[in-house]
């Protein structure tokens, strides 16, 4: 019987699970033997449960069951379906994604009752996300009864930033109070990180901008593998243009909307996290693909505003790592517009970032000239595979204690 564990990763409408045995916590990232994925879980939606294995195959594709639509609900279809297949393999361990561990979490760490109030506590800093990563953890505590559930943090990943690029210029006291820039997307980030190490080794080791760019989308600028800056601080709004976010703004529309519009704390948040973007700028959806497909004028515009923003952002990481030696793209609109990144690095030719057109069209991870001053890859994120590879080191170092 073999030891498995299980990641997951729960958000509004969807959890991701993905299955690994026998990882070690070193070395090159895992792979996962299946991942599964429900989507339009929640009320009204239709709710889809698919499971691909290491090779992308499809294991199962079906709509899940009126009474299996809630983020528990699909877990336990998965949980059946797997019990069905595997070969007696037992869940020695859950490893989760959380947003946001706030000032105190800097690390992955073993959920207890303690640890699930204190995220709870930072909820509002992350309303998209936080309540719905926390609902799966306690999914999971039910469905495993006494198996170890290990957080892991996008926001770990920033906390080595140099105090300056972790502050905002108010006052001392409220940064003390953790009004600061924290960053997110860090498993992702990792999962990079991991990949380019083995895919350029040293450029890996220079200065590198990452541009994470899916439905919420940041960019971080690497030296070392270590966090420099990165465009979203304090919540995951701030930054680039998103699927539904507004990214960076003036905090004085904030209180315009509040004073002289009359909406209360709760519609601005509405506003500014689900009705603003690509959604809010093109009237037309918050999904790239369908942006690209449409003729509407808007539609282009919205475009035109995600990947200028991109461009600026590299010219701002760029300062901060004070130059660049590689650019990587990621995330869903990262790794399959092509028209998005031959429009941003045809304006980041100024970087030393010479397009290979043809490269970028056919599917290359490499998607500059031989001769370009500096290089850009695509590569897929796996943040499974860096939860799966923090749940295992965080049970190693328990067993050795
Ligand atoms: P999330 O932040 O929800 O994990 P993803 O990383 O899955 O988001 O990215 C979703 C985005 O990727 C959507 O805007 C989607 O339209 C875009 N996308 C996926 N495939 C393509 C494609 N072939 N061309 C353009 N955009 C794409």
């Amino acid at each position: 019987m073999a030891d498995s564990l299980l990641t997951l990763n729960a958000g509004s409408s969807s959890i991701k699970v993905a299955l690994f045995e026998a990882v070690d916590g070193g070395g090159a990232l895992p792979v996962a033997r299946w991942s599964g994925q429900a989507d339009g879980l929640g009320a009204g939606l239709k709710a889809r449960l698919r499971v691909r294995d290491a090779q992308g195959r499809t294991l199962l594709d079906g709509a899940l069951g009126d009474a299996r639509t809630s983020h528990q609900g699909a877990l336990a279809a998965l949980l059946d379906w797997h019990a069905k297949q595997a070969d007696g393999d037992r869940i020695t361990a859950v490893g989760h994604r959380i947003v946001h561990g706030g000032v105190n979490f800097v690390a992955p760490v073993r959920v207890d009752e303690a640890v699930l109030g204190e995220l709870a506590a930072l909820e509002p800093l992350a309303p998209l996300h936080q309540p719905h990563n926390l609902a799966g953890v306690r999914a999971a505590m039910k469905a495993f009864d006494g198996v170890p559930q290990v957080a892991c943090f996008d926001t770990a990943f920033h906390a080595v930033e140099p105090e300056v690029n972790r502050r905002f210029a108010l006052p001392r006291e409220l940064h003390d109070a953790g009004v600061r820039r924290y960053g997110f997307h860090g498993l992702f980030y990792e999962s990079i990180v991991s990949q380019f190490a083995q895919a350029a080794p040293e450029l890996a080791q220079g200065r590198v901008i990452v541009a994470h760019l899916g439905n919420g989308a940041s960019m971080c600028g690497i030296a070392q593998g270590r966090s420099v800056a990165t465009t979203m601080s304090f919540s995951p709004l701030d930054g680039l243009t998103m699927g539904t976010r507004c990214g960076h703004i003036d905090a004085a529309v904030v209180l315009y909307l509040m004073r002289s519009r009359g909406m209360s704390a709760d519609q601005v948040e509405t506003l500014l996290f689900r009705e603003s973007g690509l959604l809010g700028m093109s009237g037309v959806s918050s999904d790239m693909r369908e942006l690209e497909a449409s003729a509407a004028p808007a539609a282009a515009e919205a475009i035109e505003h995600f990947a200028e923003q991109v461009v600026q952002h590299m010219g701002s990481l760029a300062g901060a790592l004070r130059g660049v030696d590689a650019i990587v793209f990621t995330g869903g609109i990262g790794e399959n517009s092509v028209a998005l990144r031959e429009r941003v690095l045809a304006d980041c030719e100024w970087l030393g970032a010479n397009v290979d057109v043809a490269a970028n069209r056919n599917g290359a991870t490499r998607l500059t000239t031989a001769e370009s001053p500096i290089s850009a890859w695509v590569l897929k994120t796996d943040e499974e595979a860096v939860i799966a590879r923090h749940t295992a080191r965080v049970l190693h170092a328990a067993t050795k204690n």
